[in-house]
């Protein structure tokens, strides 16, 4: 390494080693600046110990480790959420189930529920968009639950957080209008498992069992009992899924079920209405 770094030549000598967009944002990241600064000052020096931040980072992601982690932030729904490797890194697909519940209660619902929350996206991104409503989230990894504690407080959401296996820690008296869940719904066995960004994230927060099934077939019985009359479960699930988790809420005994694509058009969101005239169970 040169001793005279600057933010040219720095991104000039990972060419080829790194995607340049990734470049980009660990250099911006490295000298906490923004993007634009990078494109603008391309002649501005680099301290040492951003020099070695940014060559440290440049090798652990030519070897595979994600950007979000290298960093320790994600961008989800506009905001900076922090993240480990105790937790998945968000995805844009999930974006999509913020979008549909923000669709689906013009008004806000009273009680909300967000099951394997990990970072806390989307149940601090609802949190913040209903500010009156009563939102749960839970995980059963107390490291995941930490992180997102530590979201809700720095973007300011109130969200009442259980470390809970499913339902295991949710009061049994509470009934929610809405549940959500971005859950592990990859097949153990899947070679998807060992490629790209998804060798480093938890493998509790993707793998569900031979089929990637087993979590959304708990989450559905599950949640059921727990919705209050009228109110709706959405899940996300894997681009092949969607007739498979149709026929799961169908048999659990939600009505109305549908399947929503994400921006690519993969069928992503499928979920299901509990009867306005349902009696408590
Ligand atoms: N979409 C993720 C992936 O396959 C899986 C996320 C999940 O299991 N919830 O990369």
């Amino acid at each position: 390494m040169t001793n005279a770094e600057t933010i040219g030549s720095a991104l000039a000598a990972c060419r080829g080693r790194i995607d340049r967009v990734d470049a980009r944002i660990l250099l911006a990241e490295a000298i906490g600046r923004p993007g634009s600064y990078l494109v603008a000052h391309p002649e501005v020096a680099l301290t040492a110990e951003q020099q070695c931040r940014f060559a440290d980072w440049v090798t652990r992601r030519a070897q595979g480790e994600p950007v979000a982690y290298l960093v320790g932030s994600r961008e989800f729904y506009g905001r900076r959420f922090e993240v480990s490797s105790a937790v998945l890194i968000p995805r844009p697909e999930t974006e999509g189930l913020v979008e549909l519940a923000k669709e689906t209660f013009p008004n806000a619902p009273s009680a909300v529920l967000d099951l394997g929350t990990g970072s806390g996206a989307i149940a601090i991104t609802l949190a913040l968009l209903w500010p009156d409503a009563e939102v749960m989230a839970v995980d059963r990894s107390a490291d995941a639950l930490a992180v997102a504690r530590r979201n809700a407080h720095r973007l300011g959401a109130r969200v009442r957080f259980a470390e809970s296996d499913w339902f295991s820690a949710v009061p049994a008296e509470m009934r929610f209008d809405l549940i959500v869940s971005n859950p592990p719904y990859v097949a153990a066995g899947d070679p998807h498992l060992a490629e790209g960004d998804v060798r480093f994230e938890p493998v509790s927060a993707l793998a569900a069992g031979p089929d990637g099934l087993d979590d959304i077939r708990r989450i559905a019985a599950q949640s059921v009992p727990r919705l209050a009359p009228g109110a709706c479960l959405f899940i996300e699930h894997g681009y092949d899924q969607a007739e498979a988790v149709s026929a799961i809420l169908g048999r659990s005994g939600l009505k109305r079920v549908q399947t929503w694509p994400d921006l690519a058009g993969i069928p992503r969101i499928t979920g299901g209405w509990l009867d306005a005239s349902a009696d408590e169970a």
